[in-house]
């Protein structure tokens, strides 16, 4: 499909972020620029047998259903905020394979989430979860700890895959497990009343020392100011988390860069033409 204004403002987009940044940075794609067709294809992949999505309706199995896009125009707070799920497909996340890039300005592939969507996947309540809720031992002979995510659609289990791969790597990767910052934690993200994917237990902290995390480098003074980009886990790492379902904070403007969670939706989502 040939859309060429829209691909001149992307192309100017990128030229524009590599000019500002003088490194590599992603395109913002502000526009709305999802691919219809594409982005239900890959949430019913991602979550086979759970929901049907029919026009604009997603409807559940217990039949309770869910607007698709409600065409309400978002500013890159708003999306935060009260995204529909549409909206969730706003950025495409760029896989390891396309290397070390540097987010631009409120790219942000997979912050944005229906609150609603993920409590019906996971549970809408900290006790709802937690019946789903796992131990995990992680890195057993090197860290000897114990996590907690979810059962559900095998997350406890590709976790244990990870800790497996991680520490038969060599000692400068697997350094990157030790420590974990953990798992199941019901909360709300910092500064926001919105809650974290650890509330649902699908989403995995490693280790805190090689953390970099937006909220602290922002400038307190002035929060229009340009977050400066900050990361030291190794694509190595990020790759094995995404081979297992799991998208990297690493790859969003507002960066945590220790922080993993299960969306198969965004692995999966590429837009056609
Ligand atoms: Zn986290």
């Amino acid at each position: 499909m040939i859309d060429h204004p829209r691909r001149l403002l992307l192309q100017l987009a990128i030229v524009l972020a590599i000019c500002g940044t003088g490194r590599l940075a992603y395109a913002t794609d502000a526009g709305d620029g999802v691919d219809q067709p594409a982005a239900k294809a890959a949430l019913l992949k991602a979550y086979p047998g759970l929901f049907t999505i029919s026009g604009n309706v997603l409807t559940w199995a217990d039949g309770t259903t869910m607007v698709w896009d409600d065409g309400k125009a978002r500013d890159a707070e708003a999306l935060l905020e009260s995204p529909d799920i549409e909206d969730m497909f706003r950025y495409v996340y760029p896989t390891a394979a396309e290397g070390a890039l540097v987010p631009a300005e409120d790219f942000d592939p997979g912050r944005i989430r229906n609150e609603a969507f993920f409590e019906k996947l996971y549970g809408k309540s900290a006790a709802d979860v937690g019946k789903h809720i796992a131990n995990v031992k992680w890195l057993p002979k090197l860290g000897k700890k114990t996590v907690q995510v979810t059962k559900v659609f095998g997350i406890n289990d590709r976790l244990g895959k990870i800790s497996d791969v991680l520490e038969a790597m060599p000692a400068e990767l697997s350094r990157y497990g030790l420590k974990p910052g953990g798992g199941f934690v019901w909360r709300p993200i910092a500064g926001t009343n919105r809650l974290s994917v650890h509330s649902f237990g699908a989403a995995f902290d490693i280790n805190v020392g090689f953390s970099d995390y937006w909220y602290n480098n922002r400038n307190k003074t002035n929060p229009k100011t340009h977050i400066p980009f900050k990361n030291r886990i190794p694509l190595k790492i990020v790759e094995l988390f995404e081979k297992n379902g799991f998208i990297w904070g690493g790859r969003w403007y507002h960066y945590d860069t220790m922080h993993f969670e299960y969306r198969p939706e965004l692995l999966l989502y590429k837009k056609s033409g």
